[in-house]
């Protein structure tokens, strides 16, 4: 069975990933989300296993601490971290993983898992992303000016990223990663057995 591939998606606050990912994730079967672990507390609406594992920093880094998250980050004054087990299990099972992760982690997983495919969404403006961020109306106005300080920095290392797609309609987006997702796995180096499969009929 082929592995199921490792894609890394990552953005500033408010470029519109959440809406990009769950419309991925209804249009595609066989791709599964990591719910990732955090120490910030919960937003209205959002339940503990389905958006994020709401933890302690005392959780949180023992969790770190015995090799339990591929990678992690502080962002905002909060930890983050990717529990490593459910994604070697879906890997394993043939199924496509995605993460949702800010640029440190996503730098983290690069580095363990060259072979991830990783696509940074880059808002049409930075103008646009504090509209946005605004418009959600869930955060202070300190906690926006945070988000749109870490965004300038965030955007700055877009170009670490494997791909680059501008939400300036999700369905765009979704399709430009929908069609990046296929290419990837024609590629020669995850195709190696394939060839040797042809080469003995
Ligand atoms: P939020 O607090 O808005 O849900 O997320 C803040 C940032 O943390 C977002 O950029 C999000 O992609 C990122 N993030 C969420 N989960 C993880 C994770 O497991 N690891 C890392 N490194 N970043 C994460």
């Amino acid at each position: 069975m082929t592995k199921g591939l490792l894609i890394v998606l990552s953005g500033p606050s408010g470029a519109g990933k959440d809406t990009i990912l769950h419309t991925l994730l209804q249009k595609s079967q066989d791709l599964r989300l990591s719910v990732s672990a955090t120490t910030r507390n919960p937003r209205e609406g959002e339940v503990d296993g389905r958006d994020y594992f709401f933890v302690t920093k005392e959780q949180f880094l023992s969790m770190r601490q015995n090799g339990e998250v591929l990678e992690s980050a502080e962002y905002c004054g909060n930890y983050y971290g990717t529990p490593a087990k459910p994604i070697r299990d879906w890997m394993d099972a043939g199924s496509d993983v995605v993460l949702e992760i800010e640029v440190q982690g996503g730098g983290q997983i690069k580095q363990k898992c060259p072979d991830c495919v990783s696509v940074f969404i880059l808002p049409p403006s930075v103008g646009e992303l504090e509209r946005r961020l605004r418009d959600r109306g869930t955060e202070s106005e300190e906690a926006i000016q945070k988000r749109l300080q870490a965004a300038r920095q965030e955007i700055l290392q877009a170009k670490a990223y494997d791909y680059v797609v501008i939400n300036d309609t999700v369905d765009n987006a979704v399709a430009a990663i929908q069609h990046i997702v296929a290419a990837e796995k024609y590629k020669k180096d995850r195709n190696l057995d394939t060839i040797e499969g042809v080469l003995q009929l």
